[in-house]
């Protein structure tokens, strides 16, 4: 090949080769271009897997968290909704606790209603029949009544400190014992109302106050305590016994018995009333072995002698006791310290010398005079009844006191010019008797000798004239025996007649009494069989 030929060729080839090489760069780069496509096509594809799969799981993330604080929120919120419904609950509960007491309550109030106005009618009822109600009060067993005997086993004492008396409800006493060697027991006895040991002083008294009321409407009232010694007839009269020198004060006052809370009743009775109509005098006596001792009385040089002084029976049928110290007290407290000068007098006097107080019968008389006036006749009286009564019981006397008189000009009746001058003025007398029996207890006379027999037998005889006049009373006998001891001729005015008497029979729950008690409960079971038909006018 000539050079030009080789040249031609070469430059030729050249050509060639440096168009197939720029055709093989071109393909290079078609190929290289291709390759970066496919590479970026797969990243991006890749890219975008990664992507969506990221984004699925974020997704599914925040759905997870989403589902989880719902949970959370939900059991949040059910906590809330039962905190909610536990608060509730609970105000129902504490309203339905509210209802629940308020009707206890009003059942409690309505029954306690019932239970007065059953009582309240039961009243009547007996108002109806006679006037002579019985109540009886078993007090608690106290340390003494275990103290039977000197040298008694654990055993014999524990049955000793039993209680074979009981109240079942309150009208009805239980006796319920067997004791080895003796015949066992088991009887009831019903009376108007039964206390049991843990009624008060407060509980007893309600029920006597009504009483009071008939007092100043012109009836004789009178509280007698029955029973043995140690049963509580002081305690249920007067109160427990403080000290020995002044007995009974005001400053226990729910511990005070019958006679001062009798005597309170009848003042705020009284002032009630219009000023100066009614004034309350006092007499305390004692009467011991038949004779009737004057608690209050003086001798001239103020001393204390305990007069004897006797009852009779005046022109117009009243009981009267000549030269009988009557003071005029105007409040409870100058009452009970006057009761309680006569008290001392009891146990200090010569010749009332006992081993007990409970030897004898302490009468506290008050006597009530009301003054009416002619024009007005009969200032409150409610009913002719007692209208007629009054008319009957008028007399025209006017106590020391009375005429005396010359401070309160206000009240009507307490100044004479006023009286003098209407000369219309009429007085009416009632009479509170409240009486602590001596014990009932039944003595056997064999063994007791000189004054304890004395004693004995004239406690015995005056409480078996009691239950005599009772029962007199009862079988509507024409002659009633009033005058066969001094306590039941004392008392005829405010136990006979149109008068209403209670009777508090006391009670030792323990076995060592029962003899005692069970006479007690059968005076109080024929007493109440009083029956005087239609109340009887004077
Ligand atoms: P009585 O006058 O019948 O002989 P008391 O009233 O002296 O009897 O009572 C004897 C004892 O029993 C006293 O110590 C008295 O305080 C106590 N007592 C009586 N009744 C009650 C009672 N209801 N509650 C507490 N103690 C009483
Ligand atoms: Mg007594």
């Amino acid at each position: 090949l000539s050079f030009k030929q080789y040249q031609g060729l070469a430059g030729r080839s050249t050509n060639e080769v440096l168009q197939l090489y720029s055709a093989h760069g071109q393909q290079q780069k078609l190929q290289r271009s291709s390759v970066v496509t496919q590479l970026h096509g797969a990243i991006k594809k890749r890219l975008k897997q990664d992507l969506k799969s990221l984004h699925s799981f974020a997704l599914e993330l925040s759905k997870d968290f989403q589902r989880q604080s719902k949970t959370y929120l939900y059991q949040v919120l059910t906590a809330v909704q039962g905190i909610q419904l536990q608060n509730e609950a609970m105000q129902m509960f504490q309203i339905k606790a509210f209802d629940l007491e308020q009707s206890l309550q009003e059942v409690t109030e309505r029954y306690e209603k019932e239970k007065q106005k059953r009582r309240a009618l039961h009243n009547s009822l007996v108002e109806l029949r006679g006037n002579i109600r019985v109540h009886c009060r078993i007090r608690p067993l106290l340390p003494f009544d275990a103290a039977a005997g000197h040298s008694i086993s654990q055993d014999r004492q524990r049955n000793f400190s039993e209680k074979v008396i009981y109240a079942a409800d309150d009208e009805t006493v239980l006796v319920k014992c067997s004791r080895p060697g003796h015949a066992s027991i088991n009887k009831s006895f019903q009376f108007e109302r039964v206390y049991n040991a843990s009624e008060s002083q407060d509980t007893v008294f309600a029920d006597v106050a009504p009483l009071l009321t008939s007092l100043l409407d012109g009836y004789n009232v009178c509280i007698m305590a029955y029973g043995q010694t140690g049963s509580g007839k002081t305690h249920t009269m007067l109160g427990p016994q403080l000290e020995e020198n002044f007995p009974y004060s005001t400053e226990n006052e729910s511990e005070l018995g019958i006679i001062p809370r009798a005597t309170q009743e009848v003042f705020r009775l009284i002032s009630e009333k219009p000023p100066g109509s009614y004034w309350v005098e006092v007499s305390v006596v004692e009467v011991y072995n038949n004779e009737i001792f004057d608690l209050l009385a003086k001798d001239s040089g103020g001393k204390v002698p305990g007069a004897k002084r006797d009852v009779v029976t005046t022109k117009d049928g009243k009981r009267d006791v000549p030269l009988l110290v009557y003071e005029t007290v105007e409040n409870a407290s100058e009452f009970l310290h006057l009761v309680n000068k006569g008290l001392q007098l009891r146990v200090s006097h010569p010749t009332l010398v006992h081993a007990h107080s409970s030897r004898s019968h302490l009468v506290v008389t008050l006597t009530i005079t009301t003054v009416v006036s002619g024009d007005n006749w009969g200032i409150s009286w409610e009913d002719e009844q007692t209208n007629q009564r009054l008319n009957k019981e008028v007399s025209w006397t006017f106590p020391q006191k009375m005429r005396d008189n010359t401070s309160t000009s206000s009240s009507r009746a307490s100044s004479p010019a006023q009286l003098e001058a209407t000369e219309k003025m009429k007085q009416v007398k009632t009479r509170l008797q409240l009486v602590d029996l001596a014990g009932s207890e039944c003595v056997s006379m064999s063994g007791v000798t000189g004054a304890a027999l004395r004693e004995t037998s004239f406690i015995n005889r005056s409480l078996s004239a009691l239950a005599d006049v009772l029962g007199a009373i009862a079988e509507q006998r024409p002659h009633v025996p009033y005058r066969n001891s001094k306590l039941t001729h004392l008392l005829q005015d405010s136990i006979g007649g149109d008068a209403k008497l209670l009777v508090m029979l006391c009670i030792s729950p323990g076995p060592k009494y029962l003899t005692e008690s069970m006479q007690s409960l059968g005076f109080g079971t024929r007493a109440r069989q009083v029956q005087r038909g239609q109340v009887r006018k004077k």
